[in-house]
């Protein structure tokens, strides 16, 4: 076996890889940015060499500092993760070349499939169905019209060299061709450095299904079934989960059986993985192949217990693989949720920062569940501007897929990140739809459901209980240490008030709800004044709340319900009552800056008329541009960032009149 391997990579993936290196005895070194310099990666890894700026162009992405960093540090092999190297063939190349190893598919299998286009010409030719459409480079909007209306609207515009969900439009008219052709086009020129484009038929309220396949340099492939990852925003995925609930055995071996004969036909060598996109009937259409380690590889490990990683590592060194397609079975289900620092009461935008708090559920089996969480992190560490916002993949499996449901809901409670803003909340609201139990997905789930993005969901009957029976409790234990606690309170949560009587001691609390005749029972009390999480057991229920002071009383959030919760005495809930209430700071004359980031461009100047929609600013963070537009017609009253600016969170960047 290799005695030491260079890991290309940073964050989750880089930490991942580490892990299985060490189990198997393998001496690692990473590869680190200016920015990466104090990060969990480095600390684990038995040699870190830097390699450049922050920027991945600067760095990670700069084939030649990989391999002056694999020489001299004398490393066999290069794993090369996922984004940045691990899918271009030339830097496969080169590390034959160099006499080094790379940990995944030969050039030729990257080749192949590195590319829309030319991936559905190889599949097309192995009988592997497709997405009806035109497999061919378009010249221009001329040619985009005429194929798309022989193909049917809608359509979708797709850059060749497209990944990560960037590249892609949806079409759905003669207009939407016009302008989408061009804006894909120049879209991909920029961001892959090749604008040639197919376009294929839209497939409506699909859901996505991949097959995830292994092969050896000894021409043996076999599949290690699917994962479903139907729960997107704007077609990335943010759940996943295997195997998928749509379907059954048969469609399962049809599906392994085209994705092993397309591996075969390029003679694939590693892990990769076969996306479809499936229609609710079960019918099914490749989309690509990814020649690479996949984000969401962990639901598969927990499914199959075969460990990827490792796979991927013996196959590069000659081994043939261990099993064959019989030896092969699903074991119960798993689920992934990624963690993203994006805050999801913002319109998902992007939000930076440092963790200064990160802490996630503890690992292993929890009874009915068990959980796993890949991360790159640790408290205090900063989600830089420079790289993908994950924080983290929180995985549940369990014998059946409600209870791994059930599970990531639970494990959601448990972790408990402040800093930046995070879609933890999102999550947990997407793990108790009834939609989602039953398992109905669809790429459109998260339009569908949440049509006008995300503000919490209004608290279930237990919910409610469970914010006026944390309230209480908070307030109790705080007025114990004060020496002043009484037993007889009004409880303001939202809208809703009702007087209430405490009695109890030490861990359990018992609250009388005086209006409505009845009591709750709160026990195994676990919190203290400053903790930020509060855990017990409501009625038999166990949970974890995330608690915070604020004026009067308390916000507390339990999954996707947030409530400000008072506790009071009947003189303060009356004087409440009476208080006007305090209208919202009015920002509707501001543009303020979502996230920090720096300003690329100011469209607007002082005096200027702006309709509505009109575009005011472009910031950029996280590797994205972030297009800020007038809510309403106005004037431009000040001016108060230039392009080059660094700005910060709600920095005002533009005053309307
Ligand atoms: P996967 O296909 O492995 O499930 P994604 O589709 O989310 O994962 O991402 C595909 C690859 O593109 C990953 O290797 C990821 O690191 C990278 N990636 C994700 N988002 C972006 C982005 N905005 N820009 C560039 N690369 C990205
Ligand atoms: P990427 O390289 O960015 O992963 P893909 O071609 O795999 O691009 O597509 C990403 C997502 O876009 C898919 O998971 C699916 O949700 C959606 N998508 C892609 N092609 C189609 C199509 N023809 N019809 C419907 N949805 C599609
Ligand atoms: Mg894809």
């Amino acid at each position: 076996m290799f005695n030491k391997i260079l890991i290309a990579n940073r964050g989750e993936i880089a930490v991942r890889v580490i892990k299985t290196c060490r189990r198997l005895g393998i001496a690692t070194v990473v590869v680190y940015s200016d920015a990466d310099a104090d990060s969990l990666a480095v600390e684990m890894a038995d040699e870190a060499v830097h390699i450049g700026a922050s920027p991945a162009a600067q760095s990670y992405l700069v084939a030649d500092k990989i391999i002056e960093a694999c020489k001299r540090t004398v490393a066999q092999a290069v794993h090369p993760g996922f984004g940045f190297l691990s899918e271009k063939a030339e830097f496969a190349q080169r590390c034959a070349d160099e006499g080094i190893v790379f940990i995944g598919p030969n050039p030729g299998a990257i080749s192949a499939m590195g590319d829309k286009i030319e991936s559905k010409k190889f599949a097309a030719a192995a009988g592997v169905s497709c997405v009806p459409g035109h497999i061919g480079e378009i010249a221009d909007t001329a040619e985009a019209l005429t194929v798309s209306e022989t193909i049917g609207y809608p359509v979708m515009i797709k850059a060749s060299a497209g990944g990560g969900g960037k590249g892609i439009r949806v079409a759905w008219s003669r207009q939407d061709v016009e302008e989408g052709f061009p804006a894909v086009r120049a879209e991909a020129a920029g961001a892959f450095g090749d604008d040639r484009i197919f376009i294929e038929k839209f497939i409506e309220s699909p859901r996505h299904i991949e097959i995830q396949v292994l092969g050896d340099k000894h021409g043996n492939v076999v599949h290690l079934f699917e994962r479903e990852c139907s729960i997107q925003r704007r077609n990335q995925k943010v759940i996943e989960e295997a195997p998928s609930p749509l379907l059954d055995p048969q469609t399962r071996a049809a599906m392994g059986a085209q994705a092993v004969a397309l591996a075969k036909a390029v003679n694939y060598d590693s892990a990769g993985t076969v996306e479809f996109v499936a229609g609710q009937d079960k019918s099914f259409y490749f989309l690509e192949m990814n020649t690479r380690l996949q984000v969401e590889h962990p639901v598969t490990e927990l499914i199959t217990g075969l460990d990827l990683v490792e796979q991927m590592i013996r196959s590069a060194y000659g081994e043939p693989l261990a099993f064959g397609q019989d030896d092969l079975a699903i074991n119960g289900w798993a689920i992934e949720s990624r963690i993203y620092a994006e805050d999801p009461y913002r319109k998902f935008l992007p939000s930076i920062g440092r963790l200064v708090r990160y802490a996630p559920p503890a690992e292993g089996e929890k009874g009915a569940y068990t959980v796993r969480n890949d991360a790159g992190v640790r408290e205090g560490d900063e989600i830089s501007m420079f790289y993908d916002p994950m924080i983290s993949k929180l995985c549940t499996w369990a014998p059946t897929r409600i209870e791994a449901v059930q599970g990531m809901a639970r494990a959601l409670e448990d972790f408990h990140i402040e800093g930046p803003g995070h879609n933890v909340p999102f999550l947990a609201a997407v793990m108790d739809q009834d939609r989602f139990v039953a398992g109905a997905l669809a790429t459109s789930y998260i339009k569908d459901e949440f049509p006008d993005g995300f503000s919490g969901t209004e608290p279930t009957a237990f919910q409610a209980d469970l914010l006026t029976a944390v309230g209480c409790a908070m307030q109790r234990i705080q007025a114990q240490r004060l020496g002043r606690a009484r037993a007889d309170w009004t409880v303001v949560v939202g809208h809703g008030k009702q007087r209430v009587h405490l009695s109890g001691e030490g861990q359990s609390l018992t609250v009388d709800l005086l209006d409505e005749g009845r009591s709750l029972s709160l026990t195994d009390i676990a919190w203290r004044p400053g903790l930020p999480t509060f855990r017990g057991v409501l009625g038999g229920t166990a949970f974890t709340a995330e608690v915070a002071p604020a004026p009067e009383g308390f916000v507390i959030r339990h999954r996707a319900a947030k409530a400000r919760v008072l506790v009071l005495t009947a003189r303060s809930a009356e004087l409440h009552d009476k208080l006007p209430a305090k209208a919202p700071a009015d920002t509707s004359k501001l543009v303020l800056s979502p996230m920090p980031g720096l300003v690329v461009s100011m469209d607007v100047a002082v005096g200027q008329q702006v309709r509505e929609g009109e575009v005011v600013c472009v910031l950029e963070a996280m590797k994205m541009q972030n297009i800020l537009r007038a809510e309403r017609d106005a004037v431009v009253k000040t001016v108060n960032a230039r392009p080059g600016d660094p700005v910060a969170a709600d920095q005002v960047l533009v005053e309307f009149q």
